[in-house]
């Protein structure tokens, strides 16, 4: 089954969440799982970690929750430990989609479940299950946002974009991208929208480690080359923290006046400040992925797992990981701008002082 919408899953989660929570008898069994995180330097990871852990204890599970810290090597590491401890199941949103392959044979060895969380791990068959966000979708609704603000379907043009992507190891960077490009190719090739750098393939245009002052540099170097008598109309950004600091060699540069106002700059996560940067009228959008679902999501199977009963997936053929299809759980992801952040207080993510 596919899903229309995010309303429907999270109704269908909620209801698996009931029907799996069991009686306090089977919650009292419990278990512990061990739980890999990325990062600690950008929002999302924080509450995908505190929502996973709260998740899990209310359903009677101890946990243990490491981060790596962006270091693909001190991420093997932590999860060697927590198979070398005995954890019972493991959730882990990898750093680098290649580097675990050798400990999740360790963890197959010890027959623990593997979740990859939000990122597919690639190349090895020691991953039973991905929960994500349908990431294809993230970069159409990037994409779409841009066409629509620009006009170029009512043959507006020619504008100037620039391109960013993720990082070359995250999996979902391609995902991001291609979903964006299959958008924005036809006004590529119509000349509706031009990239003065010349830089439109992936290889030219990722961001290791999604890291901001990367991107502000890479920004920073194009609008010296390129846009001397040139303005840029608008710029792709698959994550807040490169929109942020695209956004910084944007202002370093003089954009943000009457006469050179700031170009259309996507983003996502909803992070705090991207948030408010777009209720100030700077970053135009972000894209809106409710992390608290996403961990839901994988605590249910986790759970199911655990009690033997086999988890819900949303897509039987599963995403290839170049080894296997792996079954998978994906959730809708929404546009966020200066129009609808309301929704972010409605759901609970920001409080509206937060936001103020
Ligand atoms: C996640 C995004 C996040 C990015 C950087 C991706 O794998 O899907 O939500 O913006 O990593 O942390």
């Amino acid at each position: 089954t596919v899903l229309a919408g995010g309303a429907s899953l999270a109704f269908t989660l909620s209801a698996c969440g009931k029907g799996s929570a069991g009686g306090s008898e089977d919650s009292a069994k419990g278990g512990t799982v061990g739980i890999a995180m990325p990062t600690r330097s950008s929002e999302r990871w924080l509450t995908d970690g505190k929502s996973i852990v709260e998740g899990l204890k209310a359903r009677g599970y101890k946990t243990k929750l490491v981060y790596g810290d962006d270091d693909p090597k001190a991420q093997v590491s932590q999860v060697g430990k927590l198979v070398q401890q005995g954890v019972d199941a493991l959730i882990i949103a990898a750093i680098d989609n290649k580097s675990l392959n050798g400990v999740l044979q360790q963890a197959a060895d010890a027959d623990i479940p593997v979740i990859s969380y939000d990122r597919l791990i690639l190349g090895t068959k020691n991953v039973d299950y991905y929960v994500s966000f349908d990431n294809e979708m993230v970069g159409l609704i990037q994409a779409s946002y841009i066409i629509k603000k620009l006009g170029l379907e009512d043959g507006k043009g020619p504008f100037n974009i620039e391109l960013f992507a993720g990082s070359p190891d995250d999996n979902n960077t391609k995902y991001f991208f291609d979903g964006s490009m299959t958008h924005l190719q036809p006004f590529l090739d119509s000349r509706q929208l031009v990239v003065r750098s010349g830089e439109t393939e992936l290889k030219q245009i990722t961001t290791p480690r999604w890291d901001g002052p990367t991107a502000q540099k890479r920004m920073s170097s194009v609008l010296t080359k390129w846009y001397r008598s040139e303005r840029v109309d608008a710029v792709l950004s698959p994550y807040d923290g490169i929109s942020r600091g695209v956004l910084s060699a944007l202002k370093s540069a003089g954009y943000g006046s009457d006469i050179k106002p700031l170009p259309v700059i996507t983003g996502q996560d909803a992070e705090l400040a991207s948030v408010k940067s777009i209720i100030a009228g700077q970053q135009s959008q972000t894209v809106y992925k409710d992390v608290r679902l996403l961990a839901d999501a994988a605590i249910t199977m986790v759970d199911d797992i655990l009690k033997d009963r086999a988890p819900w997936v949303d897509d039987s053929t599963g995403y290839k990981n170049g080894v296997k299809a792996v079954p998978a759980v994906l959730l809708q992801p929404t546009s966020v701008d200066k129009t609808n952040y309301d929704t972010l207080v409605e759901d609970g993510y920001f409080t509206a002082d937060e936001l103020k």
